[in-house]
Order: C-alpha cells, then sequence, then structure tokens
C-alpha cells in the first residue's frame, strides 16, 4: 500500500490521481491534500478521503475551509489537522508515515515542497514542470545523491520513460516529443494578435488547468517540457525534437542509434500517466479507453512553426543558456499568461514580456531553493512591470 501525499489535490491532475485512488482503495492511503483556494473541492475530497492532514494556501483559506466542513456537518472529531502556507506543505511530504508524493501544484509554489520530497528519497509523481525549469540543476542533484525515484507524470516524459526501458540510455540518439499543436496550429501569425482568452483555452484535445492550456497555445508548455526532458533524462536540448501530431496519441518516441524508432501511444487521459507514476515497475488496469487498432485512423506528423511561436525557440535558446535563464522563463510566462486572461495584454505579448524580461535580467547560477525564489520573485516583477507599461501603452495608443 501506498501512503500519499497530493500536491495541487484541487486542480485537474490532483483530481485524477484521487480518482485513482478512489478505484483502488485498497492500494493507497491519503496522508494529505495540499489546495490552494479552492476550499469546496477540498472539502468535498476531506469527506471522500479522510487525510490526516489538510493544507491550504492561506490561513484565511484554513477558516474558509473550516466553515465548509462545519457545514457539511462533519464531526470535529474527524476533521484532519488544518494547516496553511510553505512550511505546511513541506510538512506533510516529510511526514515519516508518507512514502508517495505527487508533485501537481501549478508553478513554483511546488518547487520547495516537491525538493524536499526528493531530498527525503520518497517516490515523486511529477505532474509540476516548473520544478525542472526552475530549478532543474539542484532537483536533479538531489534526486542522484538521496536516491529518490523521480517518475514523470507529465504524458511525453512518461511515454520518454517508458520507451527507454525497451534499451540502453547510450544507444539512444534522440527524444522526440509529441505536441498537439494547440488551438492556433492553423491560425496565421497575423491573426495571433487579436485572439481571446477564450479561443486560446479551448484546447483541442486536453481538459487541463488554465495556465498550461495557454502555455499550449503558445507552445510555451512544449518547450517547457524539452527544459524537463533535459532535466529528467540527461539530454541535451540539441537532442530533443518536437513534432506537431495534433491528434495526441503518440505521446513521445526515442530514436536508437541504428534507426529504429519506439513510440509510447495511449489515450488523452492523464490518468494513465498518473497511475503508471503510482504503480511502477508494475502495470495494473487503468480506467483509461483503450486504441481500437481494427478502426481506421490516421495520424499526423508535422514540424513546429518556430517563428508563428517563437516560446518554443525561447526555451531551446534558455536551457543552452543555462544557469537563471530558464526560471525567468517560467517566471515571466507565469505573469504573462495571468495578464492575457485578464485581457491586460494581447496573446503575442506574451512573447514579449518573457523576452524582455529574459533580457533585462542578470544571468545568475542559483545553487539553493531559496536562491530559485529570489529570481523568481524579481522575475516577476519584472514581468509585471513590462505588463503595467504595456497595458497603459494600450490605453492611451
Ligand atoms: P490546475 O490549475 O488545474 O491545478 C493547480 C493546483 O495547484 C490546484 O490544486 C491549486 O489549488 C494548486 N495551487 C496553486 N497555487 C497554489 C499554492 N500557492 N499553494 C498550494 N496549492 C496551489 O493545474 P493542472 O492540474 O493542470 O497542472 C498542475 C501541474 O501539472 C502544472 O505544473 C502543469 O504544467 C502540470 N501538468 C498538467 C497536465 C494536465 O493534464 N493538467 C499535464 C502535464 C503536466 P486551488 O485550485 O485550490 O487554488
Amino acid at each position: 500500500m501506498r501512503t500519499l501525499t497530493v500536491l495541487g489535490s484541487t486542480g485537474s491532475i490532483g483530481t485524477n490521481t484521487l480518482d485513482i485512488v478512489r478505484r483502488s482503495r485498497h492500494l493507497y492511503e491519503v496522508y494529505a491534500l495540499v489546495a490552494g483556494r479552492n476550499v469546496d473541492a477540498l472539502a468535498a475530497q476531506i469527506l471522500e478521503f479522510r487525510p490526516k492532514v489538510a493544507v491550504v494556501a492561506t490561513s484565511d483559506g484554513v477558516a474558509r475551509l473550516s466553515e465548509r466542513l462545519l457545514g457539511a456537518g462533519l464531526p470535529r472529531a474527524e476533521w484532519p489537522e488544518l494547516l496553511w502556507g510553505d512550511e505546511a506543505r513541506v510538512q506533510v511530504v516529510a511526514a515519516t508515515e508518507v512514502d508517495t508524493v505527487i508533485s501537481a501544484i501549478v508553478g513554483v509554489a511546488g518547487l520547495e515542497a516537491t525538493y524536499e520530497a526528493v531530498r527525503l528519497g520518497k517516490r515523486v509523481g511529477l505532474a509540476n514542470k516548473e520544478v525542472l525549469v526552475s530549478g532543474g540543476r539542484l532537483v536533479m542533484d538531489a534526486v542522484r545523491e538521496h536516491g529518490a525515484e523521480l517518475l514523470p507524470v507529465d504524458s511525453e516524459h512518461n511515454g520518454v520513460h517508458q520507451c527507454l526501458r525497451a534499451g540502453n540510455r547510450k544507444e539512444v540518439t534522440k527524444l522526440i516529443l509529441t505536441a498537439s499543436g494547440g488551438p492556433f496550429r492553423n491560425t496565421p501569425k497575423e491573426a495571433l494578435r487579436s485572439v481571446t482568452p477564450r479561443q486560446a483555452l479551448n484546447h483541442p484535445t486536453w481538459r487541463m488547468g488554465n495556465r498550461i492550456t495557454i502555455d499550449c497555445a503558445t507552445l510555451m508548455n512544449k518547450g517547457f517540457e524539452v527544459i524537463e526532458a533535459c532535466w529528467l533524462f540527461d539530454f541535451s536540448p540539441s537532442e530533443i525534437d518536437v513534432v506537431v501530431h495534433p491528434q495526441s496519441t503518440v505521446h513521445a518516441m526515442i530514436e536508437y542509434r541504428d534507426g529504429s524508432v519506439l513510440a509510447q501511444i495511449s489515450a488523452t487521459d492523464m490518468r494513465m500517466p498518473i497511475q503508471y507514476a503510482l504503480t511502477y515497475p508494475d502495470r495494473l488496469e487503468a480506467p483509461v479507453p483503450k486504441i481500437d487498432w481494427v478502426q481506421a485512423r490516421q495520424w499526423d506528423f508535422l514540424p513546429p512553426d518556430f517563428e508563428k511561436f517563437p516560446l518554443l525557440k525561447l526555451a531551446y535558446q534558455c536551457q543552452e543558456a543555462g544557469g537563471s535563464a530558464t526560471c525567468t522563463l517560467n517566471a515571466a510566462d507565469e505573469i504573462a499568461v495571468d495578464a492575457f486572461l485578464h485581457e491586460k495584454i494581447g496573446f503575442s505579448c506574451i512573447y514579449e514580456i518573457v523576452y524582455e524580461a529574459l533580457a533585462k535580467m542578470p544571468p545568475r547560477n542559483p545553487r539553493t531553493v531559496g536562491e530559485i525564489l529570489e529570481i523568481d520573485r524579481e522575475s516577476r516583477a519584472l514581468a509585471r512591470e513590462l505588463v503595467t507599461a504595456r497595458a497603459a501603452g494600450a490605453v492611451t495608443a
């Protein structure tokens, strides 16, 4: 039996994780559920999964969560311990009862707790790609030093992980990550200036949180995945290709030096990679549709358009540059995406803000979580200033 802490339990990956738990209660125990602000969803999860501890982002969240639990009539004696904030997140991954952590908070808020889980040698199912984008070197050094099991939940990396089991790492010449191409695959470059958040949130194949969905529309997400793959599997950016595959059924491929290519193929359902991370090295029945090979189907593979989606290229460049560049890339993108979602800037401005933030931030070599979080804070502040300047310019223009 695995005892879990789910970081980001109320999000898309978190709720899919709990669905896996719901279907195999004999295999999993939930020690802690960690959320941000959505106390309604968290209260419902507490009633169903009865964790020992529940953590929210703020003290005010604890008060709101208490009201919900009272309202639901849960006797006080059956309440979990209610905590909030950064330290509490670290505490619930560090608890000795916990052997497995699902890291599915969005953004750098998940870094410290995920790093702690790695340092304690736990199994970590990693969805929160910003952890490796911001702190790849630090986290991977800790994985090696402390013998943690870092299992990718991101479907492409999960696919690579599966393919790599077939052969010798030294014989692999390329990783190929597929990208759906997002909702604007066929939209002309000039038209991207005027697309709306609603259009950008309409992902063709996956249902996910808002930030990752916008990152899919700009292909920033694929850029983050290239960075994540470099760290997870020890490849250089030049050894990783991105190929657009609108059907999102082939998740990843690896090329061996003799030219043989292996692919990982499965339905577009995150419960498969989540379960894989929980049950590895075993495979169990998963609640996802199987592919019907008797049905006629067509799969397309196309090169990505780096000019139309310049954030993808920027990600390659940042990873080549090393140091703090990828941390700034992530932080500035998060601010720019939020500004786009709140209609403060246009879609194409996301790239412009990120590019300018990178140009203005002096490169550094962070060695601790604290230093990474400081670079993240500074990059965000800079990106916010750039957004404000743009928004003011747009109003006066
Ligand atoms: P969601 O936006 O759906 O969920 C994010 C989760 O993080 C929520 O539980 C949210 O809590 C929590 N959260 C946000 N800020 C904080 C904070 N400060 N403290 C504690 N919790 C916080 O995102 P997704 O589930 O889509 O994605 C999660 C991660 O997984 C991202 O890094 C994403 O890139 C990655 N990923 C997601 C995939 C998907 O299919 N969704 C696929 C591959 C990777 P609350 O809602 O309560 O505020």
